[in-house]
């Protein structure tokens, strides 16, 4: 595979993004993280305004998450997007109120031969992916392919993902409401002795339907990953088939690059000074450029190897690690 050729744009110089970016196939998606409440290192809505200015019609496309949080919902959701200054453009929350509206895309992965992601997507022909680079937990760090992938995830890809995640209810937190007992969709849930809730394992379909709705918190996913490789390259294998058959371009932004990822509902500090931005019509390309460039100015960033994402990316054809750094 040739060098893909990803440019570098300084932060005060964002109009220039505008000549790079290709004539999309209508209708586009501008794919981006609205931020976690209580996050305040986001990508800024202000920088997304401008770029969505620079194409007709834009619509900001996500998905919901798994874990309590104004996020989980479509109709919360948008509200914190629009409190976070996203109220420039019309929101589609693709997996719809709950998260579980999705469609099953065929690829030919190592780990997944389909992928669960928001119905919605369906209908963009091309995608603008315009993402926050910063470290992860769990993924070493979170650039395009993350958000490609968990991004465009429904509940139920989001659990293939972590496959081996089990729901847990925390009893000291349950409060015995039964909203998680009548919203379980496979009767996995039942009051134990004590009162609590406790989910059947056994019957659990992960569909995190009972996070949605508890209203304590009391429902939680015990994040981590035994071999956090294979998560990593799972999400290389979404994150193809969220781009299948469609015209997709990245914009990576390299500022407020934080520890952990914008779902992490807390105040962060960075862990270097801002970079700049990065664009490119390769997911892969642009993810390892902006690895790089992070980890040249701040050597502690190494510590995250997020490594497996672009090794796997490259190996199933959803990009190429050589790449081609051009001052635009
Ligand atoms: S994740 Fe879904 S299936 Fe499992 S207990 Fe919760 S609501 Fe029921
Ligand atoms: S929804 Fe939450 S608080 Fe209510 S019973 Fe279930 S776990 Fe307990």
């Amino acid at each position: 595979m040739a060098k893909a050729k990803v440019y570098f744009v300084k932060l005060s110089e964002l109009n220039k993004i505008k000549s790079l970016l290709p004539e999309f196939p209508a209708p586009l998606g501008i794919k981006v993280h609205f931020g976690e409440e209580g996050n305040v290192t986001y990508l800024p809505a202000g920088y997304v305004k401008e770029i969505a200015g620079m194409v007709k019609n834009p619509v900001l496309v996500e998905c919901n998450v798994l874990y309590k949080s104004p996020r989980s919902q479509a109709t919360t959701h948008k509200k914190l997007a629009r409190e976070h200054g996203f109220d420039f453009a019309e929101i589609d929350i693709l997996d719809g109120e709950l998260g579980d509206d999705v469609d099953a895309i065929k690829i030919k992965g190592e780990f997944f031969k389909e992928c669960f992601l928001g119905k919605g997507l369906a209908k963009y022909k091309s995608l603008l992916v315009i993402s926050h680079f910063k470290g992860h937990i769990s993924s070493g760090f979170g650039g395009a392919i993350k958000n490609l992938s968990m991004g465009l995830a429904g509940r139920r890809g989001k659990l293939a993902l972590h496959a081996f995640i089990k729901h847990q209810v925390k009893p000291e937190k349950c409060s015995a409401c039964g909203a998680c007992i009548a919203n379980c969709p496979v009767g996995a849930i039942a009051f134990d002795n004590s009162g609590k809730a406790k989910i059947n394992t056994d019957k659990c379909i992960s569909c995190s339907k009972c996070i949605s709705v508890c209203p304590t918190g009391a429902i939680s996913i015990p994040w981590g990953e035994k071999d956090v490789n294979v998560f990593r390259k799972r999400l290389a294998e979404y994150a193809l088939a969220g781009v299948l058959g469609r015209e997709a371009f990245y914009i990576n932004f390299l500022i407020n690059i934080t520890e952990k990822c914008d779902c992490a509902n807390e105040e962060m500090s960075p862990m270097t000074s801002d970079i700049g931005l990065l664009a490119s019509p390769d997911p892969v390309a642009i993810d390892q450029a902006s690895y790089d460039l992070v980890i040249k100015q701040c050597k502690d960033f190494e510590k995250q190897n997020g490594d497996a994402q672009l090794e796997h990316g490259a190996k199933i054809g959803l990009g190429t690690r050589d790449y081609e750094l051009i001052n635009a």
